[in-house]
């Protein structure tokens, strides 16, 4: 006799956790506040997890045919800055979430859609990034017929950064994260064209406007802050760490704070631990596991986020004084 567990937040961490746990035969009770599927506001690129995680979550099959990148440049307004090789997958949070939540309700766990609920004992809090006065904004678009010369570009200018990444049939992820300053009265996918034409970034503008934007892919956030979150008892995924959208591994977070989080769910189902315990020993896994990367990811966020910071760092990084390949390596 296994105590059900229940789970508050059907994203990535939330579905895959739920995934690995009724795999070793345990009731899930998972309770999503919105619906699927639906787009979101993420770069859609997956740097760093390994085969490990997805094996022992069980959800390799759901990114078995995204698309491979392995080329990356980073560039800001007066062209490129600098090369790297990647190795990422790009795939649409459409895509992604809509087939965890099949292969979560195939396995038997039961589903809520609509349905918002408070923290509790016996509840994994995995309902993503807490509300927060951040100053940021998060935009992203899926555009057609974008011409991509490498499989991720990533620019840089004072106010902001965004990403492009093929995530496959053709279509290209546009997402970014801007300073509030740089939002404007303009609707849909206009109003990311004209935040990156504010920023100086013409050319990167004029290559989306010539494209052919899905406007029913736009969507947007604010109001959050990367770092360490204080969530409830028993957080994961973006609840707990939120590392800045730039490094593409906050996927992989989510995935592997599941993995950290399912020992510990276990041993509560099992009755083998209490609550309290199991919520303690989820915060000091991940604590261990993320700790580093999201020091190393945050001094980043800062070059890349203060204008003179910025500029410093692209000049250096033309005259090929950054490591970019390491700082890579560094965040994740
Ligand atoms: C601009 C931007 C770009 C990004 N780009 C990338 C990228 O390229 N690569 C990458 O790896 N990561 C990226 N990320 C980060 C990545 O999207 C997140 O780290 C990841 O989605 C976190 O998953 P999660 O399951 O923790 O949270 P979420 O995906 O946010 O899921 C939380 C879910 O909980 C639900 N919920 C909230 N409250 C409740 C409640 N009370 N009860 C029930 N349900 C609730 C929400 O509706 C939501 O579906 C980006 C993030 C941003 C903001």
């Amino acid at each position: 006799m296994t105590r059900r567990i229940k789970i508050a937040g059907g994203g990535l961490a939330g579905l895959s956790l739920g995934i690995a746990l009724l795999k070793r035969g345990v009731a899930v009770e998972l309770h999503e506040a919105l619906a699927y599927p639906r787009h979101r506001v993420c770069g859609e690129f997956i740097s760093g997890v390994s085969d490990g995680t997805l094996g022992n979550l069980g959800i390799a099959g759901a990114l078995a045919d995204a698309e491979r990148l392995a080329t990356a440049s980073w560039n800001d307004g007066r062209g490129l800055v600098s090369e790297m090789e990647v190795r990422g997958l790009g795939i649409s949070r459409w895509d992604l979430d809509g087939r965890l939540r099949c292969e979560f309700e195939n396995l038997g766990g039961v589903l809520h859609t609509g349905s918002r609920i408070s923290a509790g004992e016996g509840i994994v809090w995995s309902a993503g990034r807490p509300r927060a006065r951040g100053g940021w904004i998060g935009l992203k678009c899926h555009f057609r017929g974008l011409e991509l010369r490498r499989d991720l570009e990533m620019f840089a200018a004072p106010g902001g950064y965004l990403g492009l990444a093929r995530i496959g049939n053709g279509v290209v992820n546009a997402c970014g994260l801007f300073t509030e300053r740089h939002s404007n009265g303009l609707k849909g996918p206009q109003m990311l064209i004209g935040i990156l034409e504010s920023m100086g970034l013409g050319n990167l503008a004029g290559r989306l406007r010539n494209a052919e934007a899905d406007a029913g892919s736009f969507c947007g956030v604010a109001g959050f802050q990367p770092g360490s979150q204080r969530g409830p008892a028993f957080s994961i995924g973006d609840a707990a760490w939120m590392i800045p959208p730039f490094t593409g591994n906050g996927m992989t977070m989510a995935f592997e704070s599941a993995e950290c989080a399912l020992q510990p769910a276990l041993d509560y189902a099992l009755g083998k631990s209490d609550w309290d315990s199991a919520a303690k020993a989820v915060e000091r896994s991940q604590r261990r596991r993320f700790r580093k990367r999201m020091a190393a990811a945050m001094g980043l966020h800062v070059f890349l986020t203060v204008p003179l910071a910025l500029r410093t760092v692209l000049a250096l990084a033309r005259r090929r004084c950054v490591p970019f390949q390491t700082l890579l390596q560094l965040v994740r």
